[in-house]
């Protein structure tokens, strides 16, 4: 089956605190974005790439990054929109007509590994829409706008989700048409699935799959880079 992915990349990075967004910040010495591409161009069910940015980065992108790089798995370097969700439409609106497995996975998340989207790809071949995460570790409570807790919710149900994320080609391109329809913004794609009453998967992926948000996860990063290489 026909399998892309789709990388949104076109974040600002506010939260990092720098002038450069976080997806082209260095860890252990290449751009974070190059390390996630890296890993998806290892895939051997990954047939194509389509990397989502900032519209003014679509240009030095493609000569900064995915050149000197050499990564050659790129179809398209794609003009991002405000938010999350309107980048990977973007990107969905992009991709190949004969593509039936579309993975989404967040630039910033430069841990993954090949074993691990080669799992989702599988499990989305087979049941339609999945997802990865871990199981909470920490008690997750839910707190007031005045900063009382309201209550304590059972850990043993709860998982952070990450990304990867796959798909049947079908099921996205109708969670993404009716979540705008309906107005409806996630943070994550597996959410727009979800609403349609569509059944999502969760595989149980690895703590190592930080997504790269505020500075002290580049710390992290790099020594979990340094512990055992990715690729
Ligand atoms: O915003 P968040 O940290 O959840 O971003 C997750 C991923 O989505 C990042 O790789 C970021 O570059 C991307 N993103 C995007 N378009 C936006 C906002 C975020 O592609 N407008």
């Amino acid at each position: 089956m026909k399998t892309v992915a789709i990388v949104p990349a076109a974040g600002s990075g506010n939260r990092m605190n720098r002038e450069i967004s976080k997806q082209y910040l260095r860890l252990a010495g290449k751009p974070i974005l190059v390390h996630t591409l890296q890993v998806l161009e290892a895939c051997p069910g990954v047939d194509g790439l389509y990397v989502v940015v900032p519209p003014q980065d679509a240009a030095s992108v493609r000569r900064e990054v995915i050149d000197p790089w050499n990564l050659k798995k790129v179809a398209a370097v794609v003009a991002g929109g405000r938010e999350r969700q309107d980048s990977v439409r973007a990107g969905l609106n992009a991709i190949d007509r004969d593509a039936e497995i579309v993975i989404v996975h967040d630039a910033v998340r430069p841990l993954i590994s090949v074993e691990l989207v080669e799992r989702c790809i599988r499990e989305a071949a087979k049941s339609g829409a999945v997802t990865v995460g871990v199981p909470v570790k920490d008690t997750v409570k839910e707190v007031g706008q005045d900063g009382r807790v309201l209550r304590t919710c059972d850990r043993s149900a709860l998982w952070l989700t990450q990304t990867p994320q796959a798909f049947g080609r079908a099921i996205l391109d109708r969670a993404h048409r009716e979540a705008v329809r309906d107005g409806i913004r996630g943070t994550d794609d597996t959410s727009l699935v979800e609403r349609l009453g569509i059944a999502v998967r969760m595989i149980p992926g690895n703590y190592r799959n930080i997504k790269i948000t505020t500075p002290e996860d580049l710390v992290i990063a790099e020594a979990l880079l340094a512990a055992r290489p990715v690729v």
